[in-house]
This record gives structure tokens, C-alpha cells and sequence, in this order.
């Protein structure tokens, strides 16, 4: 990517690793929540850190780089195609979709808000930013024209 191509763009963007992939939000981030889960313990090498953004605000722009993977009934998982780079988690029933906030385009301008299911975290790491923690799911308040009616799910 080019810088022109950024300053010539005043929303957030993001990409995979090989950015056969890239995409667009055009309007607000949800800060950051870090989920622990076992899945995306297996998808991330550690934890998953999760922005989000209204459905109808997300562009992928070339979404054939994107392969889908249903990791829970009704849940889908988009990563590249090329590189693997998780990129989306998606939800049926939800008002947005998370995005891995480390695809995002920096400065991010996001802050970590919460970590959840940490009650499964890998043995391997411990969580000391002081940030709040929560042993399972814990939802983001957003408003309620963007939740869908299974508010309270988690991200797993
Ligand atoms: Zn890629
Ligand atoms: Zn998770």
C-alpha cells in the first residue's frame, strides 16, 4: 500500500499479511476486546484481538481472496486465501462484524477494552495491562440498533 493511497482516505482500512485482501470501515471502530477462547487460541497462536464495525460499514474489497470457515453453528471465520491471515468473525443474528484489529491500517486509534474467556486462556502467558478481565463471554455495549437479538453472545 502506498501512503498516497491512505492519505487519500479518511475512514479506517486494513489488510491481510499479503494484501490480496483489503477492506474498509466508514464509520466507527468498536474498541478492542482481546478473546481468549480455545478457538481463537488455535486460530491466533495465543488470543484473538477483536475490533468491530457495523455490518453495513464493512467493505472487503476483494472478498474472493476471502475463505469463510464456520467455526460454530452459525458463526463464520474469513481468512486470506494466499497468506492465512485471520481477518473477520462474523455472526449470524449480529449488527456487526469483528475485525482483527491487527489487520487494521496504523495508527488504529483503538484501545484494548476488555479481555474475555479467559477462563480458557493458553497456560503459557498471563494478563497483567490491568485491563478488566472476564472468566467467559462478556458483550461491548453498543447501541442497540447494531446489536442483533443475540447480544450477549461472546466472540468465540
Ligand atoms: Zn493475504
Ligand atoms: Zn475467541
Amino acid at each position: 500500500m502506498t501512503a498516497d493511497k491512505k492519505d487519500s482516505w479518511n475512514g479506517s482500512a486494513g489488510s491481510c499479511l499479503c494484501e490480496a485482501v483489503r477492506y474498509r470501515v466508514t464509520g466507527p471502530l468498536r474498541p478492542v476486546i482481546a478473546c481468549h477462547c480455545v478457538q481463537c487460541r488455535k486460530a491466533y497462536s495465543n488470543f484473538a484481538a477483536f475490533s468491530a464495525a457495523r455490518r453495513g460499514d464493512l467493505e472487503i474489497e476483494n472478498p474472493e481472496g476471502v475463505t469463510w470457515f464456520e467455526s460454530s453453528p452459525g458463526v463464520r471465520r474469513g481468512f486470506c486465501r494466499y497468506c492465512g491471515s485471520s481477518l473477520f468473525w462474523d455472526c449470524d443474528g449480529l449488527g456487526y462484524v469483528s475485525v482483527s484489529a491487527g489487520t487494521l491500517d496504523q495508527p488504529s486509534g483503538l484501545s484494548l477494552h476488555h479481555h474475555i474467556y479467559v477462563a480458557d486462556k493458553g497456560d503459557f502467558y498471563e494478563i497483567g495491562d490491568g485491563v478488566e478481565c472476564h472468566a467467559k463471554s462478556h458483550a461491548y455495549n453498543w447501541p442497540d440498533d447494531v446489536m442483533g437479538a443475540e447480544a450477549a453472545r461472546g466472540e468465540d
